[in-house]
């Protein structure tokens, strides 16, 4: 086709679709921002998708939250300012508050029996406390993991709460659900876990869980299904999990429903 008669069919596209456009908004009411988006996806395709940092990371982010993504090491060095805009704009909070509101929908419908046996499991960092304030001078998660820094930080004890984790945390304590703390976190780190868990609002856990001497070296995901497995072991029913991992929730003695919670600044397997 002569370079003229390319020129016209594409002039005669764009045309159409400014018209198909302007008809399908004015009928159907759509939003111009979506139609904008189905206009890229019409004219560039995929690849401007793929090139536009916002859309990339938004999608790469969709994919870490579902765990379709599986193990992950750092965040995309394109992501970094989608990641903090997003941690510390109104999107995680929001986020954060509609799994609460998701969690406490499925907890009123638990009728919670008089044995006190019902049990609901928290994990503490990124689900009860938020280490953003670490985060915030570590790269939101495009830094590769200081232990030694991330520890001095645990030692501050000055993490605060997540507010919708701990409002959640208070509904489910007055409808009589026994609260266990499962951390990742070590015997060593005890003291200034559990400083920290009352600085921030925290109170009468049930149990505060660490790993201990035997646990060393056990991938997340068994440690807390070993410890969930003791918890089943003794009577307790395990009607919810909270955790900002897929770790946190999976692998055996599973709680009834498990609620996980957003964080795209690392993965622990
Ligand atoms: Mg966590």
């Amino acid at each position: 086709m002569a370079a003229s008669a390319q020129n016209f069919m594409a002039a005669l596209f764009i045309s159409f679709t400014f018209v198909s456009t302007s008809f399908s908004q004015s009928i159907l009411g759509i939003s111009p921002q979506l139609l904008d988006l189905f206009a890229i996806n019409r004219v560039f395709g995929h690849r401007k998708i793929l090139k536009d940092n916002a859309f990339y990371c938004e999608s790469w982010r969709f994919t870490v939250e579902t765990n379709d993504a599986g193990f992950w090491n750092l965040t995309p060095k394109r992501c970094t300012s989608f990641v903090k805009d997003y941690m510390t704009g109104h999107h995680y909070s929001s986020d954060s508050a509609a799994v609460a509101d998701q969690s406490l929908a499925f907890a009123s419908t638990v009728k919670v029996s008089k044995d006190r046996m019902d049990a609901w499991i928290f994990d503490v960092d990124e689900t009860l406390l938020s280490n953003l304030p670490y985060y915030v001078t570590h790269g939101f998660g495009s830094e590769t993991f200081d232990e030694i820094a991330f520890d001095k930080w645990v030692i501050e004890a000055d993490a605060p709460a997540i507010p919708a984790s701990l409002k959640l945390y208070k509904e489910l304590q007055q409808r009589g659900f026994k609260i266990f703390l499962l951390t990742g976190r070590s015997e060593y780190q005890r003291n200034d876990t559990e400083k920290n868990l009352v600085h921030a609002g925290y109170s009468n856990w049930e149990r505060l869980i660490l790993r201990g001497p035997t646990d060393n070296g056990k991938p997340a995901t068994q440690y807390k299904s070993e410890k969930r497995k003791e918890l089943e072991d003794e009577g307790y029913r395990i009607r919810g999990s909270s955790g900002d991992q897929w770790s946190d929730l999976m692998g055996f003695a599973v709680a009834q429903r498990s609620f996980k919670l957003p964080n795209p600044m690392y993965y622990v397997a």
